[in-house]
């Protein structure tokens, strides 16, 4: 019976959650041409320290401004780049649109890291991380990498040297979704990482949740231990904001601050509401 359990659910599965080889190849395709017609744009969600009250550094996450299917987040077409052999020119793309975006921030006064999202596929590519070293060093931006934990797993000794490479020129690391997928605590001792992000799964759900506060505390609790700042991602109330204020996590990111917005609307927000932004004045103005 099991074993027909398992003949009956595999292939419902694999139907269920892969985008199929085609699909993967026609996004892939379309996507090159994005790239090279700069159909693709970044979008800045600001992180605000908690304690000091101001932002601190924004994430960058890219959007497809497609011809004929609008806007596409990057859930829809992220993993064909990574099938497709695209991640590479991507996030090249990203890197080289980060530093003239943090040159615009720093030009208008405004000290901000911009963090981006780096496929665990390209922490064992070294031709990515060469390029990436390179375009970075010299550059003088202020950047930081996000990298989950999982991405670490597949060849743990390589992924390890690579991200203490791009902490020596100065990157940042962040671990990102912290929880959601396999969390392994001898990777998390090992990694040179300064920051660690509790995933939206336990912080959605914060207030109304009788696990998710215990789960939240322990993470910040163990991630001072390790001296790492903790980021809480998927802040959407204030309530949720005081929770975490009260269990002394160091920053905050989500919708209640702000949505993820273009370079311009970051400017904007820094100048009108640099220096106090969890107040309700801002999320008015920005949530609208
Ligand atoms: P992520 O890095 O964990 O980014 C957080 C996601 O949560 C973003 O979705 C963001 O818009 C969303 N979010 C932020 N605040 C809130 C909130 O308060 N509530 C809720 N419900 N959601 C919130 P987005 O922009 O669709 O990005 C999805 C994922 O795509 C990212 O997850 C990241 O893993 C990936 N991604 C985005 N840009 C890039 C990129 O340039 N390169 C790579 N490799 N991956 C990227
Ligand atoms: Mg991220
Ligand atoms: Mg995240
Ligand atoms: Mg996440």
């Amino acid at each position: 019976a099991l074993a027909e359990a398992r003949a009956a659910h595999v292939p419902i599965r694999h139907d269920v959650s892969a985008p199929g080889a085609h699909e993967a190849r026609r996004i892939a395709a379309e996507l090159r041409t994005a790239i090279a017609e700069d159909q693709l744009f970044l979008a800045y969600q600001p992180k605000v320290h908690v304690r000091r009250q101001e932002i601190g550094s924004a994430e960058a996450l890219v959007r497809w401004q497609h011809p004929t299917r609008g806007l596409v987040p990057p859930g829809d077409f992220i993993g064909a780049a990574e099938d497709g052999g695209l991640i590479d020119a991507l996030t090249v793309w990203t890197i080289e649109r980060a530093i003239a975006d943090q040159g615009r921030l720093q030009a208008a006064g405004h000290d901000l890291r911009i963090f981006i999202n780096i496929s665990g596929q390209l922490l064992g590519d070294q031709a990515f991380v060469e390029t990436a070293c390179r375009l970075i060093t010299g550059s003088g931006a202020k950047l930081g990498f996000e990298v989950t934990e999982t991405s670490v797993i597949r060849d743990p000794s390589s992924a390890i040297a690579n991200l203490q490479r791009f902490a020596d020129i100065g990157i940042v690391i962040a671990i990102d979704d912290y929880g959601a997928g396999l969390s392994s605590l001898a990777y998390l001792k090992q990694l040179p990482a300064r920051e660690l992000k509790i995933d939206k799964l336990f912080v959605t759900q914060l207030t109304s949740s009788n696990r998710d506060p215990l789960i939240v505390r322990s993470t910040i609790d163990l991630a001072h231990a390790l001296e790492m700042e903790v980021v809480a991602e998927g802040v959407e109330t204030q309530a949720a904001l005081a929770l975490l204020t009260v269990m002394g996590c160091d920053m905050v990111q989500g919708f209640l601050i702000s949505r993820p917005i273009s370079l311009d609307a970051l400017l904007l927000f820094m100048e009108e509401d640099g220096h106090q932004l969890v107040s309700q004045d801002t999320r008015a103005t920005f949530n609208a």
